[in-house]
Formats: C-alpha cells, structure tokens, sequence
C-alpha cells in the first residue's frame, strides 16, 4: 500500500477514492474503523471511511488512530486525513482534534489543512473558504443540520479547535510551486508543531500542494488534497505510468433513491425527481417521533411500487422546518431517529429486491450502508464530480451511489440510474 485515506464519513471517502482512481491508483474502500488483527484489502491506496464527523471528539481521535495503525501496518507510506470541502465541524472538532493526535502520533512538525475542491466550487483564498461565488458562511451551510458553518475564516474555525498553531499559506506561496511551498510550511513550524491552512483556486494548486508534500507522512484536506499524491508515487515508480480503467457491472434488480439530507442541492434534486415521476413517500419526523410513522409503513408502501419507476423516499425539508423538528427533539436525536428509519427502509427495500441504492447524505449514507452490513466497496463511474457509482464487494449484491448532500447537479438521480441503463 502507498497511500492510506482516513475519512470522516462514507460520501467523503468515497469522493477521495474516486479521486485516486481516476489518477491511476487501484483503490479500495473499507467501511468503518478497522478491527484489531484483521487483514486490510490489498491496494495502491485503501480508504477508510468512518462515521466520525459529528462524535464526540474524543472518540474521533481514538478511531483516527485505530484507522491511521492499521494502514501503516498494512504499509501505507503516506497517511492523508480527509473531511469534507465545506469543512463541516464544530467548535468541539473533529477536524482539529484529530489532526493534531495524528501529528503527535505520527511524529510530523507540520501538516497542511486544505478543503479545497475546484471542480465542485469548494476554493481557499486568503484562508477563507468559498462555495462557488459565496463565502462558506453566506452559504447554505450556514443553516447545515448538524455543523453549521458561520465563519469562512478556515484559520479562525481550526485555531478554536485545536492548541497547536494555525497559519496560512497564502496563494501568494502556493503559485510560486511545491518548494517555495514546502519551505512556507517548514517556517511555519520553526517553533513547534504547526498546521498551515492552504489556499487553492484551481486543481494546478491542488497539484503543487501534492508535490510540496512528497515524502511528508500526514496531509489534511478535501478530495482535492489527494490530486497531486499519485503523481508522486508514479514519479518514484511506484504507479504504473498508464492508467487503468476496471469494467463496472451492476446487478439487475429494482432501484431506489433515500434522502435524508436538507442540504441546499439534495432540497433541489427531490423536487426534480418529484417532478419527473418517480414514486415519492414524504417521511414526516413528528410522525416518526410518535411511532405513527415507522420503516415497515413505508416498505409496505414501497413493495408493491418496486420496478415500475424508482421509488424515492426523503425526510429533506426547508432549513425552518428543520429547525422546529430540532427545537423539539434536539439535534442529534432527531438526526438519529431519521437515519434510524433510513437504515430499516435499506436492508427491507434491498430483501424486496432493490439492487441499484442512491442515497444522499453523508450521515445518512453511513446509516445506510451499516444498516446494510456492507463493509468493502469497489470504486466505479464518476456521475458527477466527487459522486462515483460503488459496488458492495463483501459478497452483497448491490450498487450503490452515496452522495454528500451538497453535490451532484439538480438530475442526478434520474442522470445515477440511466448511466446504469446505458452500462
Ligand atoms: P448532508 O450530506 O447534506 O450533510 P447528512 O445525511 O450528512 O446530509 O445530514 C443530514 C442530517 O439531518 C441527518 O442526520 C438526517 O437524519 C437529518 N435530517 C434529515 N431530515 C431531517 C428533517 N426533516 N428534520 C431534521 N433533521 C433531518
């Protein structure tokens, strides 16, 4: 193994996944934390993909080490810690706490934070974060569920997370190429541990950022972090020069979509799909809160809809119908009590016969795959950036697409399920 990936959720791993896939590296990735003794997939690079985002800290940093001994063991060379492009954490972490025990467990003076995603509309400037022409906190992540992000500032939010120093690289550095980079992070660290937020507006930055830290044991950052690294590995002969593409094949069977995200492009794509005919069945949280509404109420509404059209069920809603459902039963709870529901709806939908599965949301792909017992996926098409197409490859028998709620254009899902059609 080169390369190993610790992700802080599914969707997250599976977008730095296809990353290095489409960079040339064979590509595996694991679902949750790895046990003590067991066997890691063989690979250019594994990714493990966690459920660690919204834990408490403590417990993200003791499943980041767990993750980040089990690929070095297995051989991993570098070890890349990667979070989402919006950056979603909170004062408490996870992002900083995890990163500085990584540094500390590791033995690195300095590492890079960097979340930035061109292609996607995620860029760094000055250290602040924008989604395409906004600042993160003028973005609907402003109103995300579980980590609202009011602060663009990326040194600000990881200086409150953290006790080890925060600096930039501005882009003033990163222009100059990987050594004038390299040498800004080792000045950051002059004095001691270090983590230098870096900007980055195009996947050529992305690329210097990957060359400055060749060799370098530890990287943070979005998807995009990863883009340079393969070309490091292929530069010391440790990649093929040509690049492999691996024949996708989905299993026949029934498709449906489950949305448990409110983000902003997921509130965009139910009303597309409701809009093009698929079956939809609107989850009420105050229902499910009752016990009126449970996961066997909505597989008998699905089982006799299956094969006709997709069935698409979603609990997204407006950021103040959310609000009021958090006011009620809290945060977490209500989060947990939809992805509950979610996770029963997947393993009864995939016992119906459903064998292509979307689902959007970070969380709630989590939810869903570990509801579903899948522990392994195989890496397969892009259908938009940072979004490809997986396959269970633990013995299960489906496809599955997992997005970030904020991804994908407003067809996706009819676009996901016609790419197999055409397959
Ligand atoms: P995203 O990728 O958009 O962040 P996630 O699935 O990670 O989506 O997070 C969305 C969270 O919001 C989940 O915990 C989900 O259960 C919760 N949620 C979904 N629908 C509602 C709703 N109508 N009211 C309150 N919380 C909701």
């Amino acid at each position: 193994m080169l390369l190993g990936v610790i992700a802080d959720d599914l969707t997250g791993a599976t977008d730095v996944a296809l990353m290095l896939a489409r960079e040339g590296m064979r590509v595996v990735q694991t679902v949750g934390v790895p046990q003590h003794g067991v066997a890691l997939p063989k690979a250019d690079a594994v990714v493990v993909s966690m459920k660690s985002r919204t834990n408490p800290a403590d417990e993200a940093v003791a499943w980041s080490l767990q993750a980040c001994d089990a690929l070095r063991h297995a051989g991993a060379r570098q070890i890349l810690f990667k979070y989402c492009s919006t950056f979603d954490s909170t004062d408490q972490g996870n992002i900083g706490p995890v990163t500085e025990a990584l540094m500390r467990h590791l033995g690195v003076a300095w590492t890079v934070a960097c979340p930035a995603f061109p292609e996607n509309g995620r860029s760094v400037y000055q250290g602040h974060l924008f989604v395409g022409d906004s600042l993160l906190s003028d973005s609907p992540m402003k109103d995300h569920p579980l980590t609202p992000m009011r602060d663009s500032s990326l040194v600000r939010v990881l200086a409150r997370q953290t006790s080890v120093p925060v600096g930039l690289v501005p882009y003033q550095t990163v222009s100059k190429g990987a050594v004038a980079t390299r040498a800004a992070f080792e000045a950051l660290a002059q004095t001691g541990r270090a983590i230098g937020v870096a900007d980055a507006i195009s996947n050529q930055d992305l690329r210097v950022l990957g060359e400055a830290f060749d060799g370098q044991l530890l990287l943070t950052g979005g998807s995009g972090i990863a883009l340079g690294l393969p070309d490091n590995f292929r530069r010391a002969g440790l990649l093929p020069a040509t690049r492999q593409i691996h024949a996708f094949h989905a299993p026949e069977g029934n498709t449906a979509v489950l949305a448990g995200s409110c983000s902003a492009a997921t509130r965009g794509q139910v009303a597309h799909a409701i809009a093009h005919c698929v079956e939809t069945f609107a989850l009420d949280p105050l229902s499910i809160a009752s016990g009126q509404q449970k996961a066997e109420d909505v597989l008998a509404w699905a089982r006799p809809r299956l094969g006709a059209k997709p069935v698409l069920v979603y609990s997204t809603a407006e950021p103040d119908a959310v609000r009021a459902v958090q006011d009620q039963f809290g945060r977490d709870h209500s989060g947990q009590m939809i992805e509950a529901l979610l996770g029963a709806v997947a393993v009864g939908l995939h016992e119906a016969g459903v064998s292509r599965l979307l689902v959007a949301g970070g969380e709630t792909s989590g939810a869903v795959v570990t509801a579903l017992g899948v522990s392994m996926l195989e890496i397969g098409p892009e259908i938009d950036p940072g979004v490809p197409w997986t396959l269970a490859a633990d013995g299960k028998s489906i496809a599955l697409a997992l997005k970030s709620g904020n991804f994908g254009t407003v067809d996706f899902f009819t676009k996901a399920l016609a790419m197999l059609e055409t397959a």
